[in-house]
């Protein structure tokens, strides 16, 4: 199985650069976000509980990301792999995700970190609002607030796959067929 996770700060092109990687790879998708923002439109729990987060910028807690990843995870039968998009945001979320692997037997392969300077994240989230109907892309302050939490909680995860040998950087900024020519070649190497 190939499982990546692709990591990166909000609006480094992860969500874009996925869609690139399920076509070549035929992984599946899973995005906490999108899984999150799909039960805020439908008004479950979870969303509801998600949501009160989300609309700070703040990180759902790990116990409850940790718990809808793994039943997400385990409704796919036989899957040629997958990629995490926006999953592990910590340290305790990395940790949740190799024991589960390792239970099936299918360990990650490979982090691919897309590397955006600041100023140009906030740039491309305000962008992206005008046509995403986030409400976490609209506000700067909530933006900032989110690059924030990317810095202090989120980046040190990449220390953890560092340790196991399976990081690779890639530069995020250039076309996204260029982005997109970068990580097929990491993965490819
Ligand atoms: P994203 O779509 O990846 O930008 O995520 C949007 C928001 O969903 C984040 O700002 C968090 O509030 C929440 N979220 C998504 N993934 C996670 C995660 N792995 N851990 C905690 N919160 C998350």
């Amino acid at each position: 199985m190939l499982n990546i996770v692709l990591f990166g700060p909000p609006g480094a092109g992860k969500g874009t650069q996925s869609e690139r990687l399920i076509e070549r790879y035929g992984l599946v998708h899973l995005s906490t976000g999108d899984i999150f923002r799909a039960n805020i439109k439908g008004e479950t729990e979870l969303g509801l509980m998600a949501k009160s987060f989300m609309d700070q910028g703040k990180l759902v807690p790990d116990e409850v990301t940790i718990n809808m990843l793994h039943s997400e995870v385990l409704k796919h039968d036989n899957p040629k792999g997958f990629i995490f998009d926006g999953f592990p945001r910590t340290n305790a979320q990395a940790l949740a995700l190799d024991v589960l692997l390792d239970g099936l037997n299918a360990p990650i392969s490979l982090m691919l970190a897309l590397e955006v300077e600041e100023s140009e994240l906030k740039v491309r989230l305000l962008k992206r609002a005008e046509s995403s109907g986030r409400a976490d892309d609209a506000d700067p302050a909530i933006i900032e607030n989110r690059i924030r939490v990317y810095n202090n909680e989120t980046a040190p995860v990449k220390a953890f796959y560092q340790a196991q040998n399976k990081f690779k950087s890639i530069d995020g900024i250039g076309t996204i067929d260029e982005i997109t020519e970068r990580l097929f070649a990491a993965i490819e190497a």
